[in-house]
């Protein structure tokens, strides 16, 4: 298929009300009607090009949420003010009470702790499950089952999903296979493979600044318009809509970033081969060693790499500790939770951002203690950064606790 997502984006073309080449930005929570007559008509949705709140949509929103459709090959999308508020307004869009959820097990902590403690509230229950394995899978799905739920490359563990299995079984049993794409922007298009519903947390790559929170929902239009209907769409009535100048600012760091994934998955791929080299127990989907290396080289778009995440145990909390507040102290990263950003980041996710993931289920996932997750950044000279890292390991005894 003759599809890239980056030629997409470069191909859209908006422009401002007085000829400026970035549209203009829409600064306005409401919007005035010249009849009364189209005011009761954009009421009930039926009035094309027109606006009528910002809660509901607006001309910032629509543009950053088309140029988002164009990268994911869908028809249309909706940008949210977070990427938990994409998730769980989709969640809530589709299930209703004793509605049944397929998730996998190694998901974003926020999107764990929403599906196992927030959403039986309304009696829709999860089961997690070893999304590679599509036998437990399909053993999973009852007559309640609504979605199967995926991280295309997940965090923190950089598992990769079979979308074109998972997607098989979904049209089988009619379900929505939803997978959240926000480590692999470029690299992995889910549509190709399947996918009804593409979400992201626009915070991480895509905006790249660590700026601000966002979010979006990529899906065929006539989902997208239920989630906006002002009498039962989730993102009209929960409301977690994303600000206007906000939305301009995701769109201008949009466009750079299949030159940043490009440098984000060269770095990663660097330093998981030298680190792999040097004894340290690796895990970047970019790796022969990695469990689903073959996988993820069957789906991906080779120009954009295997992305930007990298994980290795330390051997201990501690030491991941130690190391990580060394390697802070000589300006090799932040330690932060967080991904995407210019400068590398890191975190030992089993206290932080898999933190709501409990202990013993954190161990069946394989999620050991000393584990540290890194978001490679654009760094210039990687073999300079990479020396300087060895230092900092050899300093505290990480590289010696591998050997
Ligand atoms: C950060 C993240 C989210 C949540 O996004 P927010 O913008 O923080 O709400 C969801 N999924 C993944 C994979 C993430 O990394």
């Amino acid at each position: 298929m003759n599809f890239n997502p980056a030629d997409n984006i470069q191909d859209l073309q908006y422009f401002g009300e007085f000829g400026g080449v970035n549209p203009s930005i829409s600064d306005s929570s409401t919007y005035t009607f010249l009849a009364a007559k189209s005011m009761m008509d954009t009421f009930e949705g039926n009035s094309e090009g027109c606006y009528l709140y910002s809660r509901h949509s607006s001309p910032s929103n629509l543009y950053l949420g088309e140029a988002l459709a164009a990268m994911e090959g869908t028809e249309t999308a909706n940008v949210d003010s977070s990427g938990m508020g994409s998730i769980s307004t989709v969640i809530m869009q589709i299930c209703s009470s004793d509605d049944h959820i397929i998730s996998a097990r190694t998901i974003y902590g926020g999107t764990y702790a929403f599906f196992k403690n927030f959403m039986p509230k309304f009696r829709v229950y999860t089961s997690f499950v070893d999304i590679t394995n599509l036998e437990q899978v399909e053993a999973s799905i009852t007559e309640n089952t609504k979605v199967i739920y995926c991280e295309s490359v997940s965090n923190p563990l950089l598992e990769v999903a079979d979308l074109s299995g998972l997607s098989k079984l979904a049209k089988k049993y009619n379900l929505k296979l939803v997978v959240d794409n926000t480590f692999s922007p470029l690299s992995i298009s889910p549509v190709k493979f399947g996918a009804d519903i593409v979400v992201h947390s626009l915070t991480k790559f895509i905006n790249g600044a660590s700026d601000t929170v966002g979010g979006v929902v990529c899906a065929d239009k006539e989902f997208i318009d239920s989630c906006r209907n002002v009498n039962n769409g989730a993102n009209m009535l929960l409301g977690p809509v994303m600000d206007s100048l906000r939305a301009a600012n995701v769109l201008k760091n949009l466009r750079t970033l299949h030159i940043r994934m490009k440098k984000h998955s060269e770095n990663a791929l660097y330093l998981a081969n030298r680190f792999e080299e040097d004894g340290l127990k690796v895990i970047y989907p970019g790796l022969e060693s990695h469990p689903n290396h073959d996988l993820f080289t069957s789906i991906y778009n080779p120009e954009f790499g295997y992305g930007g995440m990298m994980a290795f145990d330390a051997g201990t909390l501690e030491k991941a500790d130690e190391l990580m507040e060394l390697m802070q102290k000589r300006n090799l990263g932040y330690l932060a939770v967080s991904l995407g950003f210019y400068k590398t980041l890191f975190n030992a996710p089993g206290t932080a951002t898999s933190s709501e993931i409990p202990m013993k289920e954190q161990k069946v996932m394989g999620l050991t203690d000393g584990l540290i997750r890194f978001s490679i950044g654009l760094d210039n000279n990687i073999e300079r950064t990479y020396l300087e890292m060895k230092k900092c390991m050899e300093e505290t005894g990480v590289l010696e606790f591998q050997l």
